[in-house]
C-alpha cells in the first residue's frame, strides 16, 4: 500500500484500543480569537475518521503562528480545541507544539513527552513536512507510524507530477523573490518542457538579458545565476509587456524596456495571452507565484488570466504557495485545478529535492517496507 516506501493508514498494525498521535496541521487563521475559515480542521476529517472508525482513541497536535518557544496565550489552541470538539467528539488535541522550544529545536526530551502513552503516530501535516521538528521527525523512531489522507494525495500528486509527467510539462512561475525559489527553479529546468516566469521574479531575467526594468523589484545578485538558466538551452518564457507605474506613479503600460523611474507590476495582456496558450497546449501545469501584485486590483489582470488558463486547459494542474491559492480562491476558480497543494515551501522543496525530512521519516518508521524487509 505504501507510496514511495512511506507507510500509509492501511500500514499500521492494528489500531483497535490504541492511542494514536496525529500532526495535523490546524494553523488556521484567526482574528482577534476567532477562527476565521475552518478549512484546516475539516481537512483532517478523513484521517481522524478512518482512525475512529478502526476503534482508536486520537490525539492531535499542531503548531498555530509563530510563538518561538515560549506560552503564549494569543496563539493558544483553545479555539481550535473547540471547533474540533464540534467537528470530531472525543479527539483530544494538544497544546500548541511551538509553546516548548523543544519543537523546533527537535529535543529528545520533547519527543519523549509526545509519544508517552501512545503506540502509534500518523503524520497529516504537510505543511510542516519540510521541517525536521520535533513532532515530525521524532515520533517515528519509535512508534509504527504512516501518513494520513491529506499527506498522501499530496506525495502521489506531488512525486508522479516530479517522476512521471504527462508531456508537455510546463511550470508557471512568479511571486517575489527569485532567492526564495531558485532551488524549485533549477529542479524544474531539468524536468520541464518550457518554463514561464511572471511575477516580480520576471525583472532579474530580463535585466540578464540587458533590457532596462526601471525600479520594478529585483535581485541584482542573482542576475549571474539567471543568465546561466537562460543559457542553458532550455525554452524560457518572458514577458514581452509590462504594466505598471511611470516615474509620476501613474498606471502605464509599456513594452519590454521600461523606462527610467517605472515600475511593473504585472505581466501586460499580449504577456498574459501568450502564457495562457502555453498552459492550454500542456499536459501537465504546476503554478507557483503571481503573476503581478494582484492585492492590488489594477495589477490583477496578468494572475487572473493565468488563473482562468489554469481552470481551462485539459492539462492536469497543480497549484502550490499560498499567494497563488489565495489569488485563485479570490477568483472563485480553486475548483477547476487538480490539486491546490496545502503547503507551499513543503510542496517547492519536495519538487525541488524528491524529498522531506517528514517523508523520510515516516520511510525509515519500524513498520516501513525497508524495516520489515530487513527484520526476520
Ligand atoms: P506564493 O505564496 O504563491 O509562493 P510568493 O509569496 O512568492 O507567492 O509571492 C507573492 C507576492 O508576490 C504577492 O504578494 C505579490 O504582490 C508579489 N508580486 C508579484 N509580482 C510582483 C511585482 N511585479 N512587483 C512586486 N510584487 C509582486
Ligand atoms: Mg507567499
Amino acid at each position: 500500500m505504501s507510496i514511495n516506501g512511506i507507510p500509509v493508514l492501511e500500514d499500521l498494525p492494528s489500531v483497535d484500543g490504541k492511542r494514536v498521535l496525529v500532526r495535523t496541521d490546524f494553523n488556521v487563521p484567526m482574528a482577534d480569537g476567532v477562527i476565521t475559515d475552518d478549512f484546516r480542521i475539516k481537512a483532517a476529517l478523513p484521517t481522524i475518521n478512518w482512525l475512529l472508525d478502526h476503534g482508536a482513541s486520537v490525539v492531535t497536535a499542531s503548531h498555530l503562528g509563530r510563538p518561538k518557544g515560549t506560552a503564549n496565550p494569543k496563539y493558544s489552541m483553545d479555539a481550535v480545541r473547540t471547533r474540533l470538539a464540534e467537528l470530531a467528539p472525543g479527539v483530544e488535541l494538544l497544546e500548541n507544539l511551538r509553546f516548548d522550544p523543544g519543537e523546533e529545536g527537535n529535543d529528545p526530551a520533547f519527543v519523549a513527552q509526545l509519544v508517552e502513552g501512545i503506540d502509534a503516530y500518523v503524520d497529516d501535516a504537510f505543511g510542516a513536512a519540510h521541517r525536521a521538528h520535533a513532532s515530525i521527525v521524532g515520533p517515528p523512531k519509535t512508534l509504527p507510524s504512516a501518513m494520513g489522507r491529506l499527506m498522501q494525495k499530496e506525495v502521489a500528486v506531488l512525486l508522479g507530477m516530479r517522476n512521471d509527467p504527462k508531456r508537455p510539462f510546463v511550470a508557471v512561475l512568479g511571486g517575489a523573490k527569485i532567492s526564495d525559489k531558485l532551488g524549485v527553479v533549477e529542479a524544474l529546468l531539468n524536468s520541464v518542457d518550457a518554463l514561464v516566469i511572471g511575477g516580480a521574479m520576471c525583472f532579474t531575467f530580463l535585466a540578464a538579458q540587458g533590457f532596462p526594468i526601471g525600479d520594478s523589484l529585483w535581485e541584482p545578485e542573482q542576475v549571474d545565476t539567471c543568465a546561466r538558466l537562460l543559457a542553458s538551452g532550455k525554452t524560457i518564457h518572458l514577458p514581452e509587456d509590462i504594466v505598471g507605474v511611470d516615474a509620476g506613479g501613474n498606471y502605464a503600460t509599456f513594452g519590454i524596456r521600461l523606462p527610467p523611474g517605472a515600475k511593473g507590476f504585472d505581466i501586460g495582456p499580449g504577456t498574459a495571452a501568450a502564457f495562457s496558450d502555453v498552459i492550454m497546449d500542456a499536459r501537465t501545469v504546476f503554478w507557483n507565484g503571481p503573476m503581478g501584485m494582484f492585492e492590488d486590483e489594477r495589477f490583477a489582470n496578468g494572475t487572473k488570466t493565468v488563473a482562468q488558463a489554469m481552470a481551462d486547459t485539459k492539462a492536469f494542474t497543480v497549484v502550490g504557495g499560498g499567494d497563488s491559492a489565495a489569488a485563485l480562491a479570490q477568483f472563485g476558480l480553486d475548483g477547476d485545478v487538480d490539486h491546490v497543494s496545502t503547503g507551499g515551501g513543503a510542496s517547492l522543496e519536495l519538487l525541488e529535492l524528491g524529498d522531506l525530512p517528514g517523508l523520510a521519516a515516516l520511510r525509515a518508521a519500524p513498520n516501513a517496507e525497508a524495516n520489515e524487509a530487513a527484520s526476520p
